[in-house]
């Protein structure tokens, strides 16, 4: 693959491309065998199978009356009651033989009778005695699942690679999986760099601020289903950052924060250079986040992914969120997931500059048929409030620069 050195800014679109193109050329970690609710956020590292036909019996979809289709054809009919079957009901009392003219009381998860073809809901019947009179009909199949609609025996239900949520952890439960293979959370170095940083134990100085970065990423990452290993603070000086980089190369993924502007104590770059590092790209046409830095670095036989994310705290969650996570999704064993983006109505008008894609922290509310989303007043890609009352990025394109009340607006969510 050629490494990509770029001294002119890339477009975001570009960016975003090498970096999901990157993504697969590091391993993913390897797979452990982990207990279901732990492997929640984690990635499949096995296909997950059917163990027996889902549903494994014909199951009734609603509380009503199991009947033959063709006694219902002409309503109002008048059926025979002749047994009543509940969910979970024993093989002996779900075999009731229905013959024209009878039907069974049959609730929702229900085991279908044998000879029975539909369901007829409750509300459609009038029950007295042991008759039943049905004022609507319904087709064959209708309000049952056939055994084995959803997946049949050894059927792949969610395959490997796939990212384990609730509805899966549904699956694993049904299909009787206490424990699940999933590659191992990724292992992301954190390392923020910077004279005034004191870590958040320590009171500041009057010049001095409490490194934030390091923990607002280790939530990113935590969030992602990874591990966090946080590297004490470097100053801005080279043997210093050196050292410590060489401990975070350690980590499958390591993310710098600060030292990538342009500032004459921003040695990121250089000693990253310094410890062989090929760089993929060195800087982005976005705002907040521009400095951001992507390559690998190769030493004693591993390469290791890294990234330098800009030191303003709105700019490494961004950057985190734009550019880490296709490559931390890669290392945990799925596939780059796509981002979140969506469209709402912009409640009041706003301008920027031309130039760069600019992710707007912003509040994306309303309803779902009216979506709605409004800037969070900032001042700039440090202030930590704006970000904190955002639940979205607008996004605005390198080439607009005004925007109306009632326009549809991309935005980010995160
Ligand atoms: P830099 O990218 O090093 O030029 O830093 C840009 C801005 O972000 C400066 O105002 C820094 O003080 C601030 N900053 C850098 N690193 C951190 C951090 N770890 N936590 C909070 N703020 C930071
Ligand atoms: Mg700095």
């Amino acid at each position: 693959m050629n490494v990509v050195t770029q001294n002119k800014l890339l477009s975001f679109a570009e960016a975003r491309r090498i970096v999901e193109r990157y993504a697969g050329v590091w391993a993913p970690t390897e797979p452990e065998l982990t207990n279901l609710l732990d492997a929640v956020s984690l990635v499949l590292a096995e296909d997950l199978l059917a163990d027996r036909d889902f549903p494994p019996f014909p199951r009734a979809t609603r509380d009503g009356y199991a009947v033959l289709a063709t006694d219902v054809r002409s309503v109002p009919a008048q059926l025979r009651i002749v047994g009543s079957i509940k969910a979970g009901a024993s093989v002996q009392d779900s075999v009731v033989a229905v013959v024209p003219g009878d039907c069974v009381e049959i609730m929702t998860g229900a085991p279908l009778p044998t000879a029975a073809d539909a369901v007829v809901m409750v509300e459609y019947t009038h029950a007295v005695g042991d008759k039943v009179i049905v004022n609507r009909g319904v087709k064959p199949g209708e309000n049952v699942v056939a055994a084995g609609a959803e997946a049949r025996r050894g059927d792949v239900m969610v395959p490997r690679g796939t990212r384990v949520h609730h509805a899966v952890v549904a699956i694993a439960a049904a299909v009787g999986r206490p424990e699940l293979a999933v590659h191992r959370r990724p292992r992301v170095a954190v390392l923020a760099t910077g004279d005034e940083l004191v870590d958040i134990n320590l009171p500041p100085g009057p010049n001095e601020i409490r490194n934030s970065n390091t923990y607002s990423l280790a939530a990113q990452i935590n969030e992602a289903g990874g591990e966090a290993v946080l590297l004490p603070v470097a100053r801005d000086e080279a043997d210093e950052l050196a050292l410590l980089l060489g401990k975070g190369l350690n980590a499958d993924l390591l993310l710098l924060t600060g030292g990538v502007s342009m500032g004459k104590y921003d040695l990121v770059e250089e000693v990253l250079a310094s410890l062989g590092a090929e760089f993929f790209f060195t800087g982005v046409a976005i705002q907040p986040g521009k400095p951001v830095v992507f390559g690998q670095v190769k030493a004693d036989g591993k390469t290791t992914p890294f990234f330098g994310l800009p030191g303003n705290p709105v700019s490494t969650m961004v950057t985190f969120q734009l550019f880490v996570r296709p490559v931390f999704d890669a290392l945990a064993g799925s596939e780059p997931e796509p981002l979140p983006f969506a469209q709402a109505k912009l409640k009041e008008p706003f301008t920027t500059k031309t130039g760069l894609t600019r992710f707007l922290p912003a509040h994306l509310g309303g309803t779902h048929e009216d979506p709605k989303v409004e800037l969070v007043p900032w001042q700039g890609s440090g202030d930590l409030m704006a970000a904190s009352k955002a639940n979205c990025y607008i996004v605005v394109p390198p080439d607009l620069e005004k925007f109306e009340k009632g326009e549809m607006i991309s935005v980010l969510r995160f």
